[in-house]
């Protein structure tokens, strides 16, 4: 395996490859959930490229870019084992121009990027775009892998890949989750016993929407307010239904829908999401 910091290099081992190309784009701190995106990219293709890119440019004012987990000797240990060719992890630098005011975006402009996750974070949908699109014309990659986990995100890149007809198929991957459900991220380790306890209230919230959706008689508003009991040691920014193929707001539950949290928890002020599909059988 080799880590490659520079875009030259990466463009000349790229050359060398032979067979297909599967791309895991990650911001590091590597966990489970990461490695089940790259374990499936190492079944699907002959070579394996994880990025590991920590995209300042999708991070708002005020948030944890700074002090966001960076540990690359411990995620390459992950990568080489799980049989990776190439980790690509490029400084800031190499990717944007020092000014940064001075770059050229994709800027996706339709409803769904200003809901959810995009309400409290102007531009992050930009910044996503912007680095993903570039890493998909650097690796020149067949195939792309995302988790559900982030599925807005999912959502608005296999948006951009339709509308801009980048020749790459998006793989979605299920959510991983800790034994007690909570879900996999790197900001976890930011949790206190505190925090890491009462952020078990999202993946509880979710699971019993998705019971008490089942039972055929709750409505959306006995689910939130479930949720919201619950939740009650969070800040909750967003409990939201749409439906998973549209990401529209629903006013009424039904075989699409798709719940989403958001919450910080208080100890910590650490962000977390998750969602669930209230009818697909796990
Ligand atoms: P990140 O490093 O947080 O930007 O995530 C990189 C990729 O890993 C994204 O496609 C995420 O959706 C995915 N991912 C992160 N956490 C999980 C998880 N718990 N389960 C599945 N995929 C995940």
């Amino acid at each position: 395996m080799k880590i490659i910091d520079n875009i030259k290099e990466l463009k000349e081992n790229i050359k060398s490859l032979n067979g297909s190309i599967g791309l895991v784009p990650t911001m590091g701190a590597l966990h489970d959930g990461h490695k089940s995106l790259i374990d499936k990219a190492v079944k699907e293709n002959d070579n394996v490229i994880v990025s590991i890119f920590v995209n300042p440019i999708q991070f708002c004012a005020g948030e944890d870019l700074d002090k966001y987990p960076r540990q690359l000797q411990l995620d390459a240990k992950l990568c080489e084992e799980a049989g990776v060719k190439i980790i690509f992890a490029p400084k800031v630098n190499e990717m944007y121009d020092d000014d940064k005011n001075n770059l050229t975006l994709i800027c996706p402009s339709y409803s769904v990027v200003d809901k959810l996750c995009g309400k409290s974070r102007p531009g992050h949908f930009d910044g996503v775009c912007s680095v993903v699109a570039k890493l998909f014309n650097l690796t020149k990659a067949h195939k792309a892998y995302f988790g559900q986990k982030d599925a807005q995100q999912l959502f608005i890149i296999q948006k951009m890949v339709r509308d801009l007809n980048f020749d790459i198929e998006i793989i979605p991957c299920p959510i991983v989750r800790e034994k007690d459900n909570l879900a996999m991220s790197s900001r976890n380790k930011y949790l206190t016993q505190k925090d890491r306890l009462d952020a078990l209230n999202i993946s509880k919230a979710l699971f019993e929407a998705k019971k008490l959706a089942q039972t055929n008689t709750a409505t959306k508003r006995a689910i939130i307010d479930n949720s919201l009991s619950l939740m009650k040691d969070l800040n909750v920014e967003y409990i939201e239904f749409v439906d998973k193929n549209t990401f529209m707001e629903q006013d009424e539950i039904d075989k699409n829908t798709l719940v989403l949290i958001a919450a910080r928890t208080k100890e910590t002020n650490t962000r977390l999401i998750d969602n669930i599909l209230l009818w697909e059988l796990v």
